[in-house]
This record gives C-alpha cells, structure tokens and sequence, in this order.
C-alpha cells in the first residue's frame, strides 16, 4: 500500500511519485502508478483539454499499451494510416507502404482520455497548476508550485517536454551546448475541407524544414512542420509569408495549404527546438518523454518514445518504492535501460534530420529510392 507519512513540520501528506509534465509519458506513467497502488501527483501547466503541436499520428507499436492502460482506441473508429508518401522541396514524390502503420487522433482527445484515467485510477491531476522549483533534499523532493504552495515526493519524474523553466533550474547540460545549434519553430494546426485520403501520411520538404499531413478523424487532417528558425526570420516572423514563400514551393503541398481551411485558432507554435543530447537523471529527477530526448517529428513516434519510457520505469520505481533497490541502483538501471532501448532512435533521428530540407540531397535521396523501389 501508499506510504502516507506526514512531512516533518508540515500537515502535508508525501506523495510516492510527482510527475511534472502532462504529456503522453507524463500522463502514462501517472496511470500505471496509480493503478497499482501508489500515491501519484501530476502537474501540468495547462488545463485539459487543449491543443498542442504534434502530427498526432499515433505508431501502431503503443495500439496495445493504450488500449491496455484504458483508452478504448478500438471504439473511437480512427483513421488508420496504411500508406506514406515523401516528397522533395521540388515535389519529386515516392510512395510506400508503411511497415507497421498508426492511427490519427487528436491531443485534445488523447491527453484528456489519458487523463481522465489517471485520476479514476486514483492519481492527483493538477493541471493549471506550473511547478516553479523541485528541489532533492534529506531522500525526499519538495515541488513548488505557482502559487506558492508546495508538494513532497519520495520520487520526481520530470516529463515537461521539450524545454521548459525547469531545465534551467536543474542547470542541464544540454541548454549550454545547444545555445551554438540550428534553431527550429514547429506549427500546427487542423484543416478541414480537405480532400485526404484516410489512409495516408505525406511528409513533404520544402527548404530547411518539412510538413506532415495527416488524417485525425472527425474530418480533419492535421497539418504540422518543423522549419529552420531562419525561414520565419527572413519572412518577418509572419507564418503565413514563410508558408507562402518557403513551403507553398513544394508542388505538392501547394494545394493543401492554399485551399484549405484552417481549423478554429491560429496556428500554435512552439520555437527553440533542439536534438541535443540530454540526460536521464538530473539533481535525482527521471526524466521521460521528450525531456529525456527530443526525437526529430519525421524520423520517429516521439509520443511511442514517451509511452516506451513510462513502461520502462515505472516497474522501477515500484521496485524503488517496495524496497527492492536503492536510488542510485534505480538511477543506474533507469539510465541503462533507456539508452539499450531509446537512444539508438534518438542519434538515428538526428541523422535523418540533418539530411530533409536539404533540397539536393532530399531530391536526390527520394530518386534513388524510387528506382530501388516497386511504387
Ligand atoms: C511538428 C511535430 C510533429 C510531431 N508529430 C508526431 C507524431 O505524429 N507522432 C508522434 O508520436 N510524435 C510526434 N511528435 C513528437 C511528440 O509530439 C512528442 O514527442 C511528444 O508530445 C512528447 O511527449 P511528452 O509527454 O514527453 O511531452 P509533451 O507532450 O510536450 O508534454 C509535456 C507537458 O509538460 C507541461 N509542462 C512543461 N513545463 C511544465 C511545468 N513547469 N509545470 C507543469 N507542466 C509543465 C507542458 O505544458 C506539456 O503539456 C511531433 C513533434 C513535433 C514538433
């Protein structure tokens, strides 16, 4: 059972597990916890249901952990992606079968289903609620929150994303070293009144940068792309000129943002975007998700990566949390496992990342797999 201590000099109970960050590996981990005993709390910094930047396209690899965990995939009638398509900034395109597919649903949706879960599995959801501090001290965290008001935690997983305040705080190694890298902005929005097949992804370049499509049911198709900050800067920071000069010079991706319809807000954005190396553990927090490593969008699922890592640890911290192994055996075997299992991803992405957007190279790449290949 949870243990539930008083904290010295405080009425507040200890949590067994803060997890900071609402996402995909957040919120998984909150349910797996939750669901076998432990005292879970979530912090997330916006309030469910929202929106945010993703492709949305979920790998066929993690079907079975959510259907598992209680998202009921199977009834929600998804769109089903069985085929992808690449094309070059000059619109040269290739045609493929994908290996294992996925299906299309919307963060909105997914992050407020997964959340929903974790609290009837008896997690402590506080979205709207940023943590401002975590500090390690005397084998126990205390997290700060906002508002001032403060939380205990036998055990810290820090899954707020890509970057956030609290990287600094934790001074990570990786903010220095990526301050010299290229900078990406990534947008995305739904269109509607498109004509796209149900079963399909596109992934199309344009200069120093790509745009995915794809199907999220409900008769949208999500629009997101990852671009070189430099081709916002040179348009006067308007989306909507580097969209018009930079990607709307694919052919092939002309039409879709041309005609189409955007769906209710403007586009989100999110900007200082790096693939840098990052660490696993840092001042004692587990980091999972994208705050573990940020997969370039094209060369993988970044949402399997965050899923993956939740199931990773939390048999972990539940060995942690029973006695079985010590902190720094749970650090080790954590970090261990995450590299045997997610790192090679993480370097492969970065590979491929630096070769799309490249107009030659991406052109020239797509030709010679044309002719290697039967469609
Ligand atoms: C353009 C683009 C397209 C993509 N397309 C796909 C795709 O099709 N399929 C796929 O699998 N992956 C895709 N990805 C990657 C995927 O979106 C991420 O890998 C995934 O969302 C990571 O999940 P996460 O839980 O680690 O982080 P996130 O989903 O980013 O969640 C982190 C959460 O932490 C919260 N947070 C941050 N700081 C604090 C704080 N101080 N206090 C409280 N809360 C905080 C944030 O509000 C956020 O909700 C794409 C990425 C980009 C940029």
């Amino acid at each position: 059972m949870p243990m539930l201590a008083p904290f010295p000099g405080s009425s507040a109970e200890i949590y067994d597990c803060a997890i900071i960050g609402g996402g995909v590996a957040g919120l998984t981990l909150a349910v797996q916890l939750a669901r076998a005993g432990r005292r879970v709390v979530l912090f997330e910094k916006e309030t469910y249901p929202f929106h945010r930047v993703c492709g949305e396209y979920i790998s066929m690899e993690n079907y079975d952990f959510l259907c598992r965990l209680g998202v009921p995939l199977a009834e929600m009638e998804l769109p089903v992606m069985t085929r992808f398509t690449v094309s070059s900034p000059s619109g040269v395109a290739l045609h493929h079968p994908l290996d294992i597919g996925g299906v299309g649903l919307s963060r909105y949706r997914l992050d407020q289903l997964l959340a929903q879960l974790a609290a009837r599995c008896g997690a402590s959801i506080r979205d709207g609620t940023r943590v401002t501090d975590v500090v390690f001290a005397d084998e126990q965290f205390t997290i700060t929150t906002a508002d001032g008001a403060t939380y205990q935690a036998r055990l810290a997983c820090g899954a707020w994303g890509k970057h956030a305040n609290l990287d600094g705080k934790l001074h990570r190694p990786y903010l220095e070293a990526s301050r010299q890298d290229r900078q990406f902005v990534a947008v995305k929005y739904h269109l509607q009144n498109v004509d796209f097949p149900a079963d399909m992804v596109q992934m199309h370049n344009f200069r120093d940068g790509y745009c995915g499509l794809s199907p999220v049911g409900d008769g949208l198709t999500n629009c997101s792309y990852i671009s070189d900050v430099r081709n916002l800067r040179a348009h006067g920071n308007s989306i909507a000129g580097m969209e018009r000069q930079v990607l709307m010079q694919n052919p092939l991706l002309r039409p879709y943002l041309a005609d189409a319809q955007r769906q209710g807000t403007p586009p989100l954005v999110i900007s200082q975007i790096t693939f840098r190396e990052r660490s696993t553990v840092e001042g004692h927090v587990l980091m999972l998700g994208d705050a573990a490593g940020t997969i370039a969008p094209l060369a993988g699922n970044g949402m399997s990566m965050g899923m993956n890592a939740s199931f990773l640890l939390h048999p972990l911290l539940l060995d942690f949390l029973e006695n079985r192994i010590s902190r720094p055996e749970l650090e080790q075997q954590y970090t261990r496992a995450w590299q045997r299992l997610l790192s090679l991803r993480i370097t492969a992405g970065r590979l491929i990342h630096r070769v799309f957007g490249q107009p030659w190279l991406t052109t020239a790449g797509i030709r010679v797999l044309k002719r290697a290949s039967c469609y």
